[in-house]
């Protein structure tokens, strides 16, 4: 199961600006086609959001109105606006002053090719978005406002695929406005970078972190009934490759069964407290027998962040990157760097966890086992075992440097293991980052990038950029065309642009 969240409950507003120097007939054919387009792009699948028309904009009383408007919907998660025909935009400044929500600036034409032998005076006054947009580019720039922009002709594959992004962000960004996270236990002692300033990133993010006790969840877990627990043990035979010691019988059954119920457990506790993400500590498990290991793979395959050893930012990012995630192909998981192979013919990276990894990226049905654990202390963890197939992925990685956010996104390739490791009983990827290990880790220690990331073979970088540019965070980017010497230059720059932008 994946997260159970329908995109099209959200929507995003079609917003058309035009003037009346043109007539009531011109007006009247531009609401015709902007309601044809934002048709259009509602039943398009590329766009998985509602879009919904709104009336063709024509004076700063209208637009203000409309915007206090959108930002008090519930269910509007941002809007899209096209300059239809010229539209002076200092009409906008009311009430894009006002809006806090995305918004996405829609440079398209109603027509895609000059109709050359029928083209007049009257054709060009009505279809001037490439003048229009111009000055609403202006006023934007000129508010230091900055819309992701998209250009292209509204029936044309590439710019649809591009607006169908954005609204994911879009409705990922709204989903984590008032997102709940719990902590169980606090950061894994003397760890660096798990840390950061949670008032920050409510300001920042817009979702609330707050610490729960164990005894909490364990209150949840010892509640569990025989029935609840037996149901899960009867979907996990469904759902997996048991091992001989877990099936029923074997000499690791009870332990599973104790997995089993720490899972309704942990269940119980996120439904009644309403939360989207969570974070454990192998370090704090008084109560419990074993350390969550299942139960973690598979609540955040259903569509909850999680973060281990406390890590709050990475179990937010990654509840967000699987509400962007939701009906695509390929999976979101939360990731660890482990283990290198440096051989040069071919540098790869084995990403894994101690358990929690989730399995939207496994490639083949998942073996279940228990098996020994030496961290932690506690009896042996049930745990889903799989490798995620080959193809392009990404890991991001949000830090906190103090005076501001910093997320950091390697692109990379998955690929196969050149062989079984039959004695590693962890889900894992092995992945080759782009441009190559080398610069690819360089830039990455450089840019201060946690071990700790979001992997997804569903989303593109684009994604995530578009996420930092309604978080109002800094982006760096590692990809093919990565040259350490001029990130190193993009850093400082950073440095200096969110001191005097933002200061401390
Ligand atoms: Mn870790």
């Amino acid at each position: 199961m994946a997260l159970d969240l329908n995109l099209k409950e959200f929507q995003v507003w079609f917003v058309t600006g035009s003037q009346h120097l043109y007539g009531e007939e011109a007006l009247k054919q531009v609401e015709e086609d902007a309601k044809k387009v934002a048709r259009f792009l509602d039943d398009t699948a590329e766009i998985p959001v509602s879009v919904v028309y709104k009336p063709v904009m024509t004076t700063s009383d209208s637009i203000r109105r409309l915007i206090a408007e959108a930002n008090a919907d519930e269910k509007c998660v941002g809007l899209m606006m096209w300059m239809h025909t010229f539209s002076p935009a200092r009409m906008w400044i009311a009430g894009l002053n006002l809006l806090n929500k995305p918004y996405l600036h829609f440079h398209t034409q109603y027509y895609r090719d000059i109709p050359w032998g029928e083209i007049d005076m009257d054709y060009m006054n009505l279809h001037q978005s490439a003048h229009g947009d111009r000055e609403f580019g202006f006023i934007n720039a000129r508010m230091r406002k900055t819309p992701k922009v998209v250009v292209g002709h509204w029936q044309d594959p590439e710019t649809l695929q591009k607006v169908g992004v954005w609204t994911r962000v879009a409705a990922a960004w709204h989903d984590s406005q008032g997102a709940r996270i719990a902590r169980f236990g606090d950061n894994m002692r003397d760890v660096a970078v798990t840390e950061g300033n949670k008032v920050a990133a409510q300001i920042q993010f817009g979702y609330e972190v707050n610490a729960y006790s164990l005894g909490e969840l364990i209150r949840h877990v010892e509640a569990a009934t025989e029935a609840q627990i037996n149901a899960l043990l009867e979907e996990y035979e469904v759902s997996y490759t048991l091992t001989e010691r877990v099936r029923a019988g074997g000499s690791k059954r009870s332990s599973l069964r104790d997995a089993a119920q720490i899972e309704v457990g942990l269940r119980s506790f996120l439904k009644e407290g309403g939360f989207k993400g969570f974070t454990t500590n192998f370090e704090d498990l008084v109560g419990l027998k074993q350390l969550p290991g299942l139960a973690v793979q598979r609540v955040m395959n259903d569509g909850y962040g999680f973060g281990a050893e406390g890590d709050w930012k990475t179990a937010a990012l990654l509840r967000t990157m699987k509400v962007m995630n939701v009906g695509l192909e390929g999976g979101t998981s939360f990731m660890e760097d482990y283990v290198y192979h440096l051989d040069p013919a071919g540098s790869r990276i084995l990403g894994a966890h101690m358990l929690e990894v989730c399995e939207s990226i496994a490639a083949e049905k998942p073996i279940l086992d228990v098996q020994a654990l030496d961290i932690g202390g506690k009896e042996n963890p049930a745990r889903l075992i799989f490798t995620a197939p080959a193809g392009p992925a990404l890991c991001a990685s949000l830090i906190d440097l103090g005076n501001r956010f910093r997320m950091i996104v390697n692109k990379v390739d998955a690929v196969t293991p050149p062989a079984d490791l039959p004695k590693l009983p962890v889900a894992r990827v092995l992945w080759e980052p782009k441009p190559n290990l080398k610069v690819a880790a360089e830039s990455w220690i450089l840019s201060g990038g946690a071990h700790h990331s979001v992997f997804s073979q569903a989303l593109t970088a684009e994604y995530v950029e578009d996420y930092c540019e309604m978080a109002g965070i800094e982006y760096v980017l590692i990809d093919e065309e990565t040259e350490v010497r001029k990130l190193k230059q993009d850093l400082r720059v950073g440095e200096v642009y969110y001191h005097i932008a933002k200061g401390l």
